[in-house]
């Protein structure tokens, strides 16, 4: 770098913004002008790519121009371990160049040949299909698709209910989804099979119909053919794993109390059916909620307890590991934990996500019996039918092509080639595909007449009816969905809790609310923000108008507990004086004053009253009163109008 014209740092007698820094792996190495450090740039990286001066193909030579945003400029070097590289083709010498993250923004790589611009390109890509991730690469035809639908498939792709591995058996996630039912797609791009991606399935090639049939299909929704669905179409499972530790209950060091197996104490026979001898449950075991999966004896109690399977799914016993103890594995303890893994099985179901390769995702509404599902003139019958709005706006003709290809691909019994960018204007893939079908007798369009399945009767237009591969996606009703009539409720509030797990409701919030004043249902605005809520009864005095000063008092023998406000009501032994005063105020102070037995309670703690009578019940939110108490913990009384 030296003999390039770089100043050692040591020699530098100014530097400043007319100087570029010169950098390897992060340490300043001297200064050097900012043309020179341009001039170096290319230098260097002709020397490696032709392997001149012992200067390594993996180097990374970031130059950052001079500008007046971004980046501080300079030539940053890296040679360290473990970088991302890619190989792209150097121009000037025809030959590989490898390429890293932070030099390749500053360079002029050009995606194909013909886009080359002399002067200003250094690089072209091997493959246009390389500036493309590996997920986006997945996506059949993706060059005749809106870009924002290709994003979304990209975010769709890796919630697919697909083949997460290959060492499944071995591994005890604590929740997995798997397709069992993973399909090779019939259309697929060239990079499918680089990535070894059959290893990894993760969708079923569906005969797809478009067309608005019974209303099913509406908004996004799609109807399953119920015959594929029991052929085993989008068929998954889940795989759940819980870990059974007796050591919980006891602190370190102390003996072991518990152990895996039976005692010789009276239990129910009947935990023998789902747990073997040694306390464990048998591979494949069915068990619901509340079933035992775990026996141990408790020698503190001297009794056999079980551990029961506690999730609302029903699932089978996959295996059962056993964990050995960290601390002391060495003098081989007493087993004390268990990893049971659970599998459950997920049929689709009505409400289970859906999607194609191209950001289409949808919802299954019904499971249409194959009997009333339309037949085509060979007899097909489609196993998904969407409806037709599903296009126009998101313009995924991407989808359209696969359908096309995936037909004629069938038909030819070969897989079609999906890559991006290896058709044009005038080689289009639906010529292209065109030809194929109608060397198989089909339309050249991919229409076919459909006949309605349950009237017989031909329908009045063609049916755009193909093949493509669809994803089912790990969003599934089970998980999701929410019920609640009446159940548990928050304390402090007595309104009903929130979240799935704990049977709570779902909020109806200020926008709700704005939306039901918007609409005028103001009994269905009541219904939900005080009946199914925290609706309360309460006492409330009418003539000081607070919830809090109200009591019952102590019932008399014979009699009833009545409501009093304590705040209105004057003290037994002051009622005399206070009397007095009244008449002094009103001028005759002969009078005897005498007090019906019947104004006077008492407050449960012997206390004597008089007075307070003028109460009511309300109903109310039992937050209101919550505040109230609030409020009067910081000195403010909410006074109420109570008519009539
Ligand atoms: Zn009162």
């Amino acid at each position: 770098l030296f003999e390039l014209g770089v100043t050692p740092i040591e020699a530098c007698s100014q530097i400043g913004q007319n100087y570029a820094v010169v950098q390897i792996d992060g340490e300043i190495i001297g200064y050097t002008s900012h043309k020179n450090s341009a001039q170096i740039a290319n230098t260097l990286r002709f020397w490696k790519v032709a392997g001149k001066n012992g200067i390594p193909l993996d180097l990374e030579i970031g130059y950052v121009p001079p500008s007046t945003k971004g980046q501080y400029p300079g030539l940053f070097i890296f040679g360290g371990h473990s970088r991302m590289m890619r190989p792209v083709k150097y121009l000037p010498l025809g030959k590989e160049d490898i390429v890293g993250p932070f030099e390749q923004v500053y360079m002029n790589i050009a995606v194909t040949a013909p886009e080359i611009v002399n002067d200003v390109h250094t690089h072209v890509e091997f493959s246009p299909t390389n500036i493309l991730s590996i997920l986006a690469n997945l996506t059949p035809f993706s060059d005749y698709n809106q870009s924002p639908r290709n994003m979304y498939q990209c975010q769709m792709g890796k919630q697919t209910m697909g083949t997460p591995g290959v060492g499944l058996v071995h591994r005890s996630d604590n929740k997995l989804y798997r397709l069992q039912s993973g399909q090779t797609p019939i259309v697929k791009a060239n990079l499918y099979d680089d990535y070894g991606m059959d290893n990894f399935p993760n969708g079923t090639n569906a005969v797809v119909a478009v067309i608005s049939y019974t209303c099913y299909d509406m908004d996004d929704a799609m109807i399953i053919n119920k015959s594929a669905d029991e052929r085993g179409f989008g068929y998954g499972t889940m795989y759940k794993v819980e870990k059974v530790d007796l050591s919980m209950n006891r602190s370190r060091g102390d003996p072991i109390t518990q152990h895996f197996g039976f005692g010789s104490d009276e239990w129910p026979q009947e935990w023998l059916t789902n747990i073997d001898e040694d306390g464990l449950p048998y591979v494949g075991t069915f068990v619901q909620e509340g079933d035992p999966i775990a026996a141990f004896y408790d020698e503190i109690s001297g009794k056999t307890k079980v551990k029961t399977y506690h999730h609302s799914e029903p699932a089978y016993i996959e295996a059962v590991n056993l964990i050995g103890d960290d601390s002391n594995s060495l003098n081989n303890s007493e087993l004390q934990t268990v990893s049971i893994k659970y599998r459950i099985t997920r049929t689709p179901q009505i409400g289970d996500k859906f999607s194609s390769r191209h950001g289409q995702k949808g919802v299954c509404s019904r499971k249409w019996p194959t009997i009333d599902m339309p037949f085509s003139e060979t007899g097909i019958q489609p196993d998904i039918i969407i409806n037709p709005h599903a296009f126009p706006s998101r313009m995924t003709i991407g989808m359209f092509v696969e359908s096309l290809a995936g037909k004629a691909g069938c038909l030819h019994g070969i897989a079609q080639d999906a890559t991006p960018w290896r058709f044009n204007e005038e080689d289009t893939p639906a010529d292209y595909f065109g030809e194929q079908l109608k060397a198989a007798g089909y339309n050249y369009h991919g229409n076919e007449p459909l006949y309605s399945g349950a009237t017989g009767e031909e329908l009045r237009v063609d049916i755009y009816i193909g093949v493509v591969y669809y994803q089912r996606l790990r969003h599934m009703v089970n998980d999701k969905y929410q019920v609640r009539s009446t159940g548990p409720v928050n304390a402090l509030t007595m309104q009903p809790v929130k979240g799935r797990k704990r049977g709570g409701g779902i909020r109806i919030g200020e926008m709700e609310r704005d939306a039901f004043i918007g609409h005028g249902t103001a009994y269905l605005l009541q219904d939900r923000l005080l009946n199914c809520s925290d609706y309360t009864h309460s006492a409330i005095c009418k003539d000081c108008g607070s919830i809090l000063t109200t009591q019952s008092s102590v019932p008399r023998i014979g009699g009833k507990s009545t409501v009093r406000c304590r705040r209105c009501a004057i003290k037994f032994e002051d009622v005399k004086s206070v009397l007095n005063k009244q008449k002094a105020a009103s001028g005759d102070e002969n009078e005897d004053i005498y007090i019906d037995d019947s104004y006077i309670w008492e407050d449960g703690q012997g206390k004597k009253f008089v007075g307070g009578v003028n109460t009511t019940t309300v109903a109310i939110p039992f937050v209101l009163k919550y505040l109230d108490s609030e409020l009067s913990a910081m000195g403010i009384r909410l006074k109420y109008n109570v008519e009539p």
